[in-house]
């Protein structure tokens, strides 16, 4: 790979790569890769459904205004000065700072001032990038007037001057970034990595070196902690006594030594350990998982699917409520709470077993949401003697297995631990929801029940592996 000499303009678009990674913004600027177009049918939607919300915008404004789109920077600098009312798609250039940015709309204010504005879905999944975005647009204008976001929902939201201190730190930062001509060297994130283009570049060489932040709990600083006492490989912190350890940033006590000591060994050996006795809890067990939408207009998650395996959990034991579409949402939350009433009486002991936060998290923002927080099953879900019980806490108090990431798919699909498959091995939360929006969009009633079936089977895979783990658990591990 060779780096190009020229420094590249900032632009907005890099505060997304920025955000997450500094060597992916500078390997998105300076690299010398052809990235693919995309290929994540989760982004591609994302994309669709952004494009879908601007030209709605545009339809919008052009209703009350006379719209001019701008062709380069030239044009836009000429409709500027003659003071046209809106002028989309504008490109500002400005080659003394090295910035161009791409405003989606420039709206003349009636102080004679444009204001940019940007057409967004929501504010609730990408807050830091649209402000370093609006506020970017802001520093190139000039501008002291806020900067709109049409959102999906039909609001607006104004960005001002809260967003100038990280538009700054984005444009110092990049500066810098931009002027190196060097592969800037970084940590490993699970949780990035994986999801980002250059993964193929990066992690051979991560772990080539057995760089530490390999290992599951052990992230960037703990493991600059660990270098600094001389650690400095997966392979050296495996050999290491973790009472030797002193406490370090994000490694401090001795059961996170143990475990960071063991993890090690976990990564080079694929061994499991088990620091503690696994404890489940006694009664009847309905597994419980949900699917949901996050791109809506409102940026409120849609819940379209609550999906349950009863016993005797076969393949027919697979329970849902579900939803046609986001103006469904209240009735499937109603007819979720109902149900849970109806295993409530049909298991007095009922434990409604989940994997991870989320199902709980979900049920107390559907009550925050409905104003339902009084409401008697909802007591009963999120109280004292709640039935709900996250499957994960055992996980991960009691086990250190040789994975980097600790998401059902990653302890169920492994070989050597649950070794339970999904039937579409592309299936995945994120694909559920391009299923479920493509339902949306779909008019062929039989294409669209295809999709349906689609969605629940993955569901009934996703509440089948938590059973599975489930056994797992007990087979294995329980006193
Ligand atoms: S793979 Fe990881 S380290 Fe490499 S650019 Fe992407 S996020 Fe950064």
């Amino acid at each position: 790979m060779k780096s190009n000499r020229h420094v590249p303009l900032i632009k907005p678009s890099d505060a997304k790569s920025w955000s997450l990674c500094a060597r992916r913004v500078w390997l998105d600027n300076k690299g010398d890769f052809e990235l693919s177009p995309i290929e994540d049918e989760f982004e591609q939607l994302i994309v669709e459904l952004g494009l879908a919300h601007e030209q709605t915008v545009l339809h919008q404004l052009s209703g009350t205004m006379v719209v001019h789109t701008a062709t380069s920077p030239e044009d836009t600098q000429r409709l500027i000065a003659e003071g046209v009312p809106v002028i989309y798609q504008a490109q500002l250039l400005d080659n003394e700072n090295g910035f161009i940015g791409y405003p989606d709309f420039l709206i003349l204010h009636e102080n004679g001032e444009y204001q940019p504005a940007d057409a967004k879905l929501s504010l609730n999944e990408e807050k830091k990038e649209i402000q370093v975005q609006l506020g970017f647009y802001r520093r190139m204008l000039g501008s002291q007037l806020p900067a709109i976001v049409f959102l999906g929902d039909g609001e607006q939201a104004l960005i001002g001057d809260e967003a100038n201190a990280i538009t700054n730190q984005f444009v110092t930062e990049m500066r810098e970034l931009l002027a190196n001509d060097e592969e800037p060297a970084v940590r490993y994130s699970h949780s990035k990595c994986r999801a980002c283009p250059y993964y193929a570049h990066c992690k051979p060489a991560f772990e080539a070196k057995e760089e530490l932040s390999l290992l599951y709990g052990v992230q960037g600083r703990a493991a600059m902690g660990l270098e600094n006492e001389g650690i400095n490989t997966i392979t050296q912190l495996s050999a290491t006594d973790p009472n030797s350890i002193p406490d370090i940033p994000y490694l401090k006590g001795n059961e996170k030594k143990q475990r960071a000591v063991f993890q090690a060994k976990a990564y080079l050996t694929d061994e499991i350990f088990q620091l503690s006795p696994v404890t489940l809890p006694e009664g009847q067990w309905v597994h419980f998982d949900i699917e949901d939408n996050p791109l809506t207009g409102s940026g409120e998650k849609h819940v379209y699917l609550w999906g349950f395996l009863v016993p005797d959990y076969s393949h027919d034991s697979f329970e849902y409520v579900w939803t046609n579409n986001g103006s469904e949402d209240k009735q499937g939350w109603l007819q979720f709470l109902s149900q849970i009433e109806q295993y409530r009486q049909q298991y007095p002991d009922l434990i409604l077993a989940h994997y991870s936060s989320h199902e709980r998290s979900t049920i107390r923002s559907y009550a925050q949401r409905y104003d339902m927080e009084d409401n008697e099953t909802v007591a009963y879900l999120l109280g004292d003697d709640s039935p709900l019980f996250d499957l994960q806490k055992p996980v991960l108090d009691s086990l250190v297995l040789p994975l980097q990431g600790y998401g059902l798919k990653d302890i169920c699909k492994h070989r050597d631990l649950v070794n339970f498959q999904w039937q579409d091995d592309d299936s995945g939360s994120q694909w559920s929801v391009v299923q479920f929006n493509r339902f949306l969009a779909e008019t062929n009633l039989q294409t669209k029940a295809n999709l349906k079936t689609e969605i629940l089977s993955y569901n009934r895979d996703d509440v089948t592996a938590t059973r599975r783990l489930e056994e797992w658990l007990r087979t294995n591990f329980l006193t």
